[in-house]
């Protein structure tokens, strides 16, 4: 127990502005790459609009940028 901060944001790039984007989910780095992630959407803080996006789009805050 006591592990809990190992949750990170799950990030996308907003393919209109590029900037990095919190998709609203959260994810342990160690868990992430064999966790399934479906199609999901996300309203977009960057440019009010709704991003659909799946697993290959996204990265954990903090890896690869963003
Ligand atoms: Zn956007």
């Amino acid at each position: 127990m006591g592990k809990e901060s190992n949750y990170v944001r799950v990030m996308i790039h907003c393919p209109v502005t590029g900037r990095g984007i919190p998709t609203g989910l959260t994810a342990e780095a160690s868990t992430w790459q064999a966790r399934p992630i479906g199609l999901n959407r996300v309203s977009c803080p960057a440019c009010k609009q709704i991003h659909a996006w799946s697993k290959p789009d996204a990265h954990l805050e903090g890896a690869g940028g963003s």
